[in-house]
């Protein structure tokens, strides 16, 4: 019998690994990974032979995924990594983690990353006292970010005083007051986002 699933589970399954596209169901049995963990499609479960373009394409597809981030805008931050110091491929990862979304995401004030970025434009949160809604703006060492005080009291933030929140070590979160703080910048070893990097930059130095 033919089964429901949504567009974001098809990119999961396109990948073959989780996402975390959608939230608590994510977490669920429901999950389309658990059931089918195959590409969709009617070839969907035919075994291909990979070339290597088509491995680094992939894991730039994963990345985009991941974040959400659409494909101009993904080429603008490689671009942007690559003239930074250091390795390109974790310039480029740390660049895509800092987005506010994922900030908020990793606060754990958003089930998912495309929850976060929902949020964050219809503008529920301060950073360092001033109202940002961009989801891509590029967080840094020491910004304080803040559930707008009108915004505190829907059910949305005050269901989530009530949870346990784990944050990664660059990040501190106070529930009580609905804030969180960028401690340090992260590191590659930080970033638990399963990507080889490398792969991308690759792909993008053909
Ligand atoms: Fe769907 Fe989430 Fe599972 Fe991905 S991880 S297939 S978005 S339920």
């Amino acid at each position: 019998m033919a089964r429901y699933t949504d567009a974001s589970c098809r990119l999961c399954r396109r990948e073959g690994q989780k996402l975390f596209l959608k939230g608590e169901r994510c977490y669920s049995t429901k999950c389309a990974i658990e059931k089918r963990n195959y590409a969709p499609g009617q070839h969907g479960q035919s075994r291909k032979k990979v070339s290597e373009y088509g491995l680094q394409l992939r894991e730039k597809q994963k990345a985009k995924r991941f974040y959400g981030v659409l494909e101009s805008q993904f080429r603008n931050y490689f671009d942007k990594a690559e003239k930074k110091k250091g390795i390109t491929g974790e310039n480029l990862l740390i660049m895509l983690e800092t987005r506010l979304d994922n900030v908020v995401f990793r606060m754990g004030f958003a089930s998912s990353r495309k929850e976060a970025r929902q949020l964050v434009r219809h503008g529920h949160f301060t950073v360092n006292g001033r109202k940002q809604n961009i989801p891509s703006f590029a967080v840094k060492a020491g910004d304080v970010i803040k559930v707008k005080e009108k915004s505190a009291s829907s059910p949305k933030f005050k269901e989530i005083k009530e949870m346990s929140i784990s944050v990664p070590s660059w990040i501190t979160v106070d529930v009580e007051k609905l804030e969180g703080k960028v401690v340090a910048m992260p590191s590659r070893e930080d970033i638990d986002t399963p990507i080889a990097e490398h792969l991308i930059v690759e792909l993008y130095s053909k």
